[in-house]
């Protein structure tokens, strides 16, 4: 020990009589003169007496500051056996936080050389033993190195030897159970003492079944638990055949206990069945031992008293994960269709999903169940910071990478033939009067593309065999154009139904036109029915939809729901209802005992559905054409339902380990009925939803190599309210390929000769289908020299939406971009005035055709391939940033670059933006002052948007540059092509938690509205860059940052409250329980072995 110092502090009166002792025991230390032993003792014992006798000396030795606890804790090395000092320590700590000073101060080191020392005396006094074990039980909680110092010290040895020579004696055993329990939490001393035996010496304790000593066996469980925790642990245990032994236990404390006094027991043993079910042979000895039965039972029997809810949560948590893996449905994940590559790039995805050896199975891993990490950890690491490491490693921390470079790496020569995109650059308005005529839509590609093919048609609107007909409409039913129905049609008399013509409600739609739109479209599977949905239009309905609020225990239930598949497998259907891989899918059996299911139109994605139950249905999404993956959008049709019953369907092969499902987001339906009762609307439904890891394994081809994972199930009921009705399900407000080409058509209607509006193909996709290019501006005000040289030099602004089919939010906030654009409203005109529009509205149309949810037909993300665009098997993302290289090239890169994004878990709308600054902030790189010279500018418009649109939350925008991120658009626009607002525009598919629209589901006029926003925001900042004194304009943009100058945001994905219903996601192996194990109170968990999902983060 350090010779310790005494200080006489301020404040603290030096005549004190305890101070004056103290001063001598210090002096005694420090002359070594502790030989004289019996004085030293006389000393400590009147300081110790008035430390308990007088409330103010005991603050003078413990403050914080006085060196009076060192003094007495060196001179305790000596006198360490005198008796007397138990007592008064004993006292002494019992005032609470002063364990801490104690701790502080080095005192548990002390009491451990203390036990080593009594320990050797033969035999050891009982009475010290007891009075060290019960003092070290109240220092172990709060000193985090306490496993560490018992190990080292040897103490782990003395306390289990004495349990071992005293198991009947309750007394002294209870305070050294509750020393090893804190022993325990150490993952290196749980092994170690399992080793010595201690496994086998808890199960002597707690077993069996005895009333007796309630207190002792609470505190041996959760020792047992926290050895448990260990592998070898759980493995020793299950040798011996501890597993069956727990549950007969546990059985008869939920019978014996009936009054519920004994929770925390009952808990326990939970907690030690929880741990042993880590290991696959612990789960294997629990499905023999019958512990599905025995915890389902049980657990069912609890459901009626709330108080209880905490062991049916761990019950439920043990049996999913001992529910057997189940294997999809599926005879394979690769998608339903196939689409023939013109080229398969050797080693890329596609030729790595079709070049398996035949006989592969990729739904699940044939070893599936082998893994399992053997050994533990044996040495003390800190799990928890190698997690928040990772969280930053994503930071882009090369300021070569940083720094914004114009690399255009491509010729004049090759970038010219874009110039037949900007004839607005180039146009002299002298010869040309009718502007109308431009018809710039030569193809980049080659001619004859199938573009022209016309789709036939052959299912024609039935609404269950009664055809429609619009009101006011010009009597043309759609479906007589397409000469494939039957007498059918025609035989339904007096049974026609009129529908609402939504032309009439909605400016852009028109049914009419949006058939002529399908039939021109190109699909993978070849659709040839159109989905009522689009047909008829949204009429984004008035009321509001607020987020749904979660009914606590849902979760709970329907997983015991599920866990009654396999206690009562008689009661299971397993009937296939629907399926894209028979070919004489759909399949259907008339006998009104299933729903009827239909996913085959343009967006559609479900490809499996499976009756379970007589109003239960698993249903399996289909994977990206073209990979095996990817899968969350969903759209499809149900019929054939009765009214007044409760269906539940479970979507369960998601991929993501958290949704909005959980945190109030709802399904969207749509209802022919309600439509042709005048309301045809897409709305918010669905109740008891929410989302969780499932029993179905997912196979490490799909999941990035990891193995043992399983899918999520997303579940949701619903009560239809009408007979005879056809309803749609979709993830979000569709939006499809057709309607987009409906729309761009209906736009031109809304032209005036002050609306300069061009629609160009800017290349062809892979299947075939145009790739809009809009250019909207204000025709020059004359064609004198003066106006049309405003005209050609107005800043440019890029647009772009829908990379990703999926997020269908991202065209409703084009559409209400478009919109606005093309308005009369004296904002627009400004607007059209103040700059050119080049937007591509769809920047993955073959994805959004097909269903898919994220990838284009070559099977990849196509916001990945910005970087090197290929313009073979990327068109659209080749094409577009060739229009942005030639803009670089001809110095007109564009002031503002946007490209719209949803975003699946977080609430709001935001941006992503790139600052060096920022990024260097956000990491631990030293930069120079120099690199950190920023123009504040990008912060500007979304810093707008956050006073004029309410949907938009400037604290969930960010400006950090990953690394994950440097092939999105947002990223190579930035720093190829130099534009310093480049941002990556994301919506939320759930809602609002700030704003107006606070507690509010997002629907098509938010986000159209905020489409519009952001036109008005751009008009704002033209404003403030017109401002022509650059030096003002930074005042004017670091004033409007000014109240949030100093948070920069890098948020994380999972930045959701979380809810009294724990909501666990983790059912697997390694997982532990989001709920701390409390009863230990501020227990030391030194080995904290959760595993964090590794999934990317923000994603653009
Ligand atoms: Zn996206």
């Amino acid at each position: 020990m350090n010779k310790p110092k005494m200080a006489t502090e301020k404040g603290v009166p030096s005549n004190s009589r305890v101070l004056m002792l103290l001063g001598q025991l210090e002096r005694m230390n420090s002359e070594s003169m502790l030989r004289d032993v019996e004085m030293a003792r006389q000393v400590t014992t009147k300081i110790l007496h008035l430390i308990q006798t007088q409330e103010k000396s005991g603050k003078e030795v413990m403050s914080k500051g006085s060196s009076g606890m060192e003094v007495i804790l060196a001179s305790l090395e000596v006198i360490s056996l005198q008796l007397m000092l138990f007592y008064s320590w004993f006292s002494v700590l019992g005032r609470g936080r002063r364990v801490g000073v104690f701790v502080s101060k080095g005192g548990t080191g002390i009491l451990f050389q203390i036990l080593i020392t009594a320990s050797k005396e033969f035999p050891p006094s009982e009475e010290l033993m007891l009075q060290l074990h019960s003092l070290l039980a109240k220092v172990g909680p709060k000193d985090r190195k306490f496993g560490v110092k018992a190990r080292l010290s040897g103490a782990l040895n003395v306390t289990v030897n004495l349990m071992k020579q005293n198991l009947l004696n309750t007394k002294l055993l209870l305070p050294c159970l509750q020393v090893l329990r804190v022993y325990s939490t150490n993952s290196v001393n749980a092994v170690s003492l399992g080793k010595n035996g201690v496994v086998e010496l808890m199960f002597k304790i707690v077993a069996p079944y005895s009333k007796k000593n309630t207190s002792l066996l609470k505190v041996a469980l959760d020792a047992l638990g926290a050895l448990l925790k260990s592998k070898t642990n759980a493995r020793r245990a299950v040798d011996r055949g501890f597993v069956s032994v727990l549950l007969a236990l546990y059985l008869d404390w939920h019978r014996n206990d009936t009054r519920h006094r004994h929770m925390l027991i009952r808990k326990g043993l939970l907690v030690c069945l929880r741990n042993v079910t880590n290991i696959k042979v612990g789960r294997k000895a629990f499905l023999e031992a019958d512990g599905m039965r025995i915890l389902y039972n049980s657990s069912t029997e609890c459901l009626p008293v709330r108080t209880l809810d905490p062991l049916i949560n761990t019950s439920s948590l043990i049996m999913r994960k001992c529910f057997p893996k189940n294997r999809l449905p599926l005879a394979t994940i690769k998608s339903a269709f196939h689409f023939q590559l013109p080229n398969v790039p050797a080693g890329g995805p596609v030729a790595q999903l079709y070049n398996q050896p035949p006989g592969v199975d990729d739904v699940v891993d044939e070893s599936d169940d082998n893994e399992e990490p053997e050994a533990d950890a044996d040495t003390e690491n800190d799990e928890d910071e190698k997690d928040h490491c990772s969280l930053n490693d994503d930071i882009e921390t090369d300021l070569n990478k940083l720094h914004p470079k114009r690399t255009i790496g491509r010729s004049y020569e090759e970038l010219k033939v874009y110039q037949r995109f900007f004839l607005e650059l180039t146009e002299d308005f002298q010869v040309k009067d009718n502007l109308k005529a431009e018809d710039g839509s030569e193809r980049v590609k080659q001619e004859g593309s199938p573009l022209n093919t016309t789709r036939h048609i052959q299912s024609p609107l039935l609404l269950g065999g009664i055809p429609t007909r619009r009101v006011g409409g010009g009597g043309s039913n759609w479906g007589s154009d397409c000469g494939s129905e039957g007498g059918e049609d025609e035989s339904g008399e007096g049974a026609v139904l009129e529908v609402p013509d939504t032309a009439q409600l909605l400016p852009l739609h028109d049914p009419d036109l949006y058939v002529e739109m399908v039939k021109a479209t190109c699909s993978v599977p070849q659709y040839a029915e159109v989905a009522y949905p689009d047909y008829f239009g949204h009429v984004a309905p008035t009321f509001k939809e607020p987020l749904l609020e979660r009914v606590y225990g849902v979760q709970r239930s329907k997983i015991f729901q599920d866990i009654e598949r396999l206690i009562h497998p008689n009661d299971i259907l397993d009937k296939v209802v629907y399926d894209l891989d028979i070919p004489s899918c759909p399949v259907i059996e008339e006998n009104g005992e299933s729903l009827k299911f239909n996913s085959q139109f343009e967006s559609g994605n479900l490809r499996k559905a499976v009756q379970v139950r007589k109003y239960e249905y698993d249903l399996v999404l289909n994977s990206d054409i073209n990979s095996n993956h990817y899968h969350q959008w969903f759209y499809f049709e149900v019929s054939g339902m009765r009214v007044g019953t409760t269906y539940r369907f479970n979507i369960i092969n998601c991929e993501k380990s958290n949704s909005q499902f959980n945190y109030g987001m709802q399904v969207l339906m749509y209802s022919v009925q309600e439509a042709i009762s005048g309301r045809p609307c897409w709305v918010r439904t669905g109740t008891d939803i929410c989302y969780y890891k499932n029993h179905f394994a997912r196979s490490s081809i799909a999941s990035g190599g990891q193995k043992g994972k399983s899918y999520y199930t997303m579940t949701f009921s619903i009560n239809f309210s009408h007979k005879d009705d056809v309803c749609y399900f979709a993830y979000h407000y569709p939006y499809t390929y057709s309607t987009l080409k409906m729309h761009l058509s209906k736009l031109e209607d809304l032209r005036t000769p002050q609306i300069y509006l061009r629609q160009d193909e800017l290349c062809e996709t892979l299947s075939g289908n145009g790739c809009p290019l809009l250019t909207i501006t204000a025709m020059p005000e004359s064609k004198s020299n003066d106006h049309i040289c405003q005209f050609r030099n107005r800043p440019l602004i890029f647009l772009s939406a829908r990379v990703h089919p999926g997020e269908t939010n991202a065209s409703w906030v084009m559409k209400g971009t478009l919109e606005f654009l093309m308005g009369s409203s004296p904002l627009a005109v400004s607007l059209r005035e103040a700059y050119i529009f080049k937007i591509v509205p769809m920047l993955n149309p073959d994805g959004v055709v097909n269903g898919n949810h994220r990838c284009s037909l070559s099977g990849e993300d196509l916001n990945r391939q910005w970087l090197n665009p290929n313009p073979e098997h990327h068109p659209t993302i080749y094409h577009t940033k060739s229009l942005l290289q030639y803009l670089a090239y001809t110095q007109r890169a564009p002031l503002v670059f946007c490209d719209y994004h949803g975003h699946s878990r977080k609430k709001n709308v935001f941006m992503y933006g790139c600052s060096v600054k920022e990024t260097v902030w956000q990491s631990n790189i030293s930069a120079s002052s120099s690199d950190l010279q920023e123009d504040l500018g990008y912060r500007t418009l979304p810093k707008i948007l956050s006073q004029i649109a309410p949907a938009f939350s400037m604290a969930s925008s960010s400006f950090v540059v990953e690394r994950s991120k440097e092939s999105t658009a947002r990223v190579v626009v930035w720093r190829e092509i130099g534009v310093q607002r480049s941002y990556t525009m994301e919506s939320t598919l759930c809602g609002c938690d700030q704003g107006k629209y606070k507690g509010l589901q997002i629907g098509t006029r938010e986000l159209e509205e905020m489409g519009a926003q952001f036109c008005v925001a751009l008009l704002r900042l033209k404003r403030l860059t017109g401002l022509h004194n650059h030096q003002h304009l930074l005042d004017l943009e670091s004033d409007i940052i000014g109240t949030h100058s100093c948070t920069t945001t890098y948020l994380l994905e999972e930045d959701e409250p979380s809810f009294l219903e724990a909501i666990d996601y983790s059912a697997e192996s390694n997982d532990e329980e989001a709920e701390p194990e409390n009863e230990l109170g501020c227990e030391v968990q030194e080995n904290s072995e959760q595993l964090s999902d590794s999934e990317t983060n923000h994603r653009d």
